[in-house]
């Protein structure tokens, strides 16, 4: 399972450039004439994959009129629309370049970077990040908000997840490989990005407007995407959960025995209140403290379910005695990594 060494003559080597694809009839034409003109001076073997996430415009005829004329082009019309996360994902299994570089299609992000981001690659990076250097044009409200959330990402979930950096990015063919063994249903691209490590460098660009069209993020996906990067990185909310219930429920115990022993020193003033009260403590405690435990069950079977692989190997050095075979496969995480 060593993936090929990557060949240095810059023809031997494919790009492939995965753009998802929604509604974006406007801007179709020039993002493909922009990215054309970079490819062409690349000087290596280049394919442009493009999906169409069940647009309803006429990105659909357009991008198959592209993969008639440009024989560099594949589509993918997905049955309907999936979603950004999806379509990437989706993308990326079709690609077959050494290199992959993710690409917004309303030419946010300017094809003419893809240079220096293969550049980077052939020094010996994985992943090639782009950061916007600034965030103009948003609204302060976005972002205050996008900062709250990375903060509280930051804390609880189980990887840096970097600021900034959105889905354009340049992946080498072993990174992309792992993320491809990432077969979660709930795709947090960003979080899984993030989750593969690997040598990664990260540039800095800015970020253009909108080349034509709207956005397609409102606050309602924003905040279900922030949902899903919490939700698929942090088991950290059923654990807050667990603890409240462990808390509450040592109070009630500790209540209903301050009950108890009041009543068995002084007697009950208000016949019945005691053996009520302890009822009633004991039987929420034990609730609460049997939900806690469920919520610690359910965090690790939340991380089993996902069946990501158990780790990575990026390199391996030294050949280990030479009367031993190769390195043993037993684990189904173990990606064989020689560059
Ligand atoms: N996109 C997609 N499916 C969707 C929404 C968006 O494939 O359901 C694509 C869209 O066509 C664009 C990219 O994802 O190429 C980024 O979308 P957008 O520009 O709306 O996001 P923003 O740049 O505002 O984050
Ligand atoms: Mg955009």
């Amino acid at each position: 399972m060593f993936s090929a060494p990557q060949p240095s003559s810059p023809a031997a080597i494919t790009l492939s450039v995965v753009i998802p694809v929604y509604n974006e009839e406007e801007g179709l034409s020039a993002l493909h004439q922009r990215l054309s003109t970079v490819l062409d001076g690349l000087g290596c073997t280049a394919e442009v994959v493009y999906i169409d996430d069940g647009s309803r415009d006429r990105s659909a005829a357009m991008l198959r009129e592209l993969a008639a004329s440009d024989p560099r082009v594949l589509v993918l019309g997905l049955s309907r629309n999936f979603g950004k996360e999806i379509a990437v994902s989706a993308g990326i299994d079709y690609a077959h370049g050494d290199a992959v570089v993710v690409l917004d299609a309303d030419l946010q992000d300017p094809p003419e970077l893809i240079g220096k981001m293969l550049e980077q690659w052939r020094a010996g990076a994985d992943c090639v990040l782009m950061k916007r250097a600034s965030r103009e044009g948003e609204t302060w409200l976005k972002k205050t908000t996008s900062s709250w959330f990375y903060r509280l990402l930051r804390k609880i979930g189980d990887v840096e997840i970097p600021r900034d950096v959105g889905d354009f990015r340049l992946m080498s063919r072993r990174a992309v490989d792992a993320l491809r063994r990432c077969q979660e249903r709930t795709r947090y691209m960003k979080g899984l990005f993030a989750w593969i490590g690997f040598p990664t460098v990260t540039l800095t660009y800015e970020r253009d407007a909108r080349h034509a069209g709207t956005s397609k993020w409102n606050y309602w996906r924003l905040w279900n995407l922030a949902l899903e990067g919490i939700t698929s990185f942090s088991t950290a909310p059923l654990k807050i959960a667990s603890y409240i219930g462990l808390f509450v429920a040592l109070g009630a115990f500790g209540y209903s025995a301050y009950v108890f022993v009041k009543a068995a020193l002084w007697g009950d003033s208000v016949p019945g209140y005691p053996s009520l009260m302890m009822v009633v403590l004991f039987l929420g405690g034990t609730q609460l403290l049997a939900l806690g435990i469920i919520g610690e069950y359910l965090a690790r079977i939340f991380v089993e379910v996902k069946q990501r692989p158990l780790y990575l190997v990026a390199d391996v050095q030294g050949q280990g005695p030479t009367h031993l075979s190769a390195v043993p496969q037993a684990n189904p995480g173990y990606v064989a990594v020689a560059r």
